[in-house]
């Protein structure tokens, strides 16, 4: 490693670890320090029983982010993540007797929308056609573009191009332009809380979220999304990534205006750069001395935060047929839910949900004859996560999921765990208990989310899903590439 300069990651999600394999093929010498024992970060794997539960993401979209990961290490994907298409792709639930399955063929779609209102269909294709082009125009100018100052967006070429993405718009706004079933209107709604945001909130220009699941497709690693954390720690091995487990930073050293080193209570690792994939506020607020804190507590109390979740992992000694390997439940009154995340705050009492059961098509999550299932209950930020409060809420959540499945589901638990709200903070080091960072608002999209450089720290940078473009898998793998070629000064 003599000669080569010292780079030290600081958290190993998926952000981290991705960072860290491209910085290491370029040629640093990389350190990545993870706080908990198990690398993945909000992607971690939990196993109790002979049950497997990917604990954070489980949705496998835009598969061109990852391979073009692949292609910068000149590596094949194939070889390190095999991958297969899902049919159906999601099962939609609009009462507990009505459920459409969404998957590749088309026309099957294609009906189903014109099930749901006169010329669906058409409408469909119109508005996927709309999709598509925001999304080519996200790709090709947008997302892979390092922004470090407003006048790197504010060209005119750049705005030219962006009055195609509507980010003036609403994202209900478009759809409703297009459909008037609440059923349609829903399916092409629903992603936007993966980017922790409600569609009457969420600049039109996330509608390429449809582009994403409906046209280009829902794909699941053979090893579930566990799988992923897999293929990147072999990277790091391959290349030579020290990666320390269960080693919480405790602060950021400094020399003058640089980083000197990076502190645990088992060690003192000295760096020539330190890339900060943790939250951003931890790292700015809690690491780093005032004097070099660019971003402070003021700054953080103004952002728009994503919403916390609710999320049960079960056991389950029987098969449930009823429901698929990605399941979605959209609660009649949509927009009640919504309000009780965004503007007053409470424990959703009519909730939407998801609901993963990944054994449906890995068949070695879960004993035989039986489901791993994952319950997903988006919820404010900061709501009051005690006990009580949590089991009264998943005898609720249980209760639901029963009339999906259309039978008992409860005496057939042998594995429970929650993960709510506190341990976001507790596991991540997350500000307001928040799953997924900063919301992708307009004014918290692109050169308007917390910047890739430190804004006082010469040799620290940030990477991770409160960087551009922001919050999701395919959008962390998108950062470290940014970070990677901005740390080595190929941008
Ligand atoms: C429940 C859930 C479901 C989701 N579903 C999807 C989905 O289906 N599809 C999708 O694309 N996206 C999904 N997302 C979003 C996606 O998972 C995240 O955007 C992404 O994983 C974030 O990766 P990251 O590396 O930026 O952050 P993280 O995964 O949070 O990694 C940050 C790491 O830093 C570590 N850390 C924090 N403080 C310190 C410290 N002081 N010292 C050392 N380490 C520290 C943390 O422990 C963590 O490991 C989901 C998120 C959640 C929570």
């Amino acid at each position: 490693m003599a000669g080569k300069k010292k780079v030290i990651v600081i958290g190993a999600g998926y952000g981290g670890l991705a960072s860290a394999v491209l910085l290491a093929h370029k040629g640093f010498a990389v350190t990545l320090i993870e706080k908990n024992a198990v690398p993945g970060g909000r992607a971690r794997l939990w196993e109790e029983k002979g049950y497997r539960f990917d604990m954070g993401p489980s949705w496998y979209l835009m598969p061109e982010a990852f391979d073009r990961f692949f292609d910068l290490i000149g590596k094949k994907r194939e070889d390190y993540l095999p991958l297969d298409r899902l049919d159906p792709y999601y099962r939609v639930f609009f009462s507990k007797d009505e459920f459409v399955d969404i998957g590749p063929d088309m026309k099957k779609t294609k009906k189903t929308f014109a099930s749901f209102e006169k010329g669906g269909d058409e409408k469909l294709v119109k508005y996927l056609e709309n999709c598509r082009i925001k999304y080519d125009t996200a790709v090709g100018e947008f997302l892979y573009r390092d922004y470090s100052s407003v006048l790197d967006f504010m060209n005119p070429t750049l705005l030219l191009k962006g009055t195609k993405l509507s980010v003036f718009e609403s994202l209900d706004s478009l759809v409703s332009k297009y459909f008037t079933d609440h059923r349609a209107k829903k399916i092409l709604e629903y992603a936007m809380v993966f980017l922790g945001n409600s569609p009457y909130n969420a600049p039109a220009m996330y509608s390429m979220m449809s582009h994403l699941d409906l046209d280009l497709g829902v794909f699941f690693p053979r090893n579930g999304m566990w799988g992923i954390v897999e293929a990147l720690m072999e990277l790091c091995r391959e290349y030579g990534v020290e990666v320390k487990l269960g080693e919480p930073v405790r602060s950021i050293e400094m020399h003058g205006k640089d980083a000197r080193a990076v502190v645990t209570d088992k060690g003192r690792y000295e760096a020539d750069i330190v890339l900060a994939n943790a939250d951003y506020a931890h790292a700015e607020t809690d690491l780093l001395p005032d004097a070099a804190c660019g971003l402070d507590e003021g700054y953080w109390k103004k952002k728009t935060y994503a919403p916390s979740m609710f999320i049960m992992y079960l056991g389950v000694k029987k098969r449930l047929k009823r429901l698929a390997h990605h399941t979605l439940y959209f609660a009649a009154d949509w927009d009640h839910h919504f309000r009780q995340i965004f503007d007053d705050p409470a424990w959703p009492d009519q909730p939407s949900y998801y609901v993963s059961v990944t054994s449906k098509t890995q068949p070695d999550v879960a004993p035989k004859g039986c489901e791993n299932v994952f319950v997903l209950v988006p919820v404010a930020c900061n709501l009051d996560d005690n006990d009580a409060q949590r089991a009264a809420y998943a005898d609720k959540m249980i209760a639901h999921l029963e009339t999906l499945a259309g039978e008992n589901i409860r005496d057939h638990i042998e594995v429970k765990r929650i993960f709510s709200g506190r341990d976001f903070t507790a596991d991540y080091n997350a500000r307001y208990n928040t799953a997924l960072g900063l919301s992708h608002t307009f004014d918290q999209t692109a050169v308007f989310r917390p910047p890739r450089r430190s804004k006082k720290v010469k040799n620290l940078f940030y990477a991770g899903h409160y960087t551009h473009p922001g919050v999701g898998v395919p959008m962390v793998f998108i950062a470290a590439e940014l970070a990677a070629k901005v740390i080595a000064g190929e941008r």
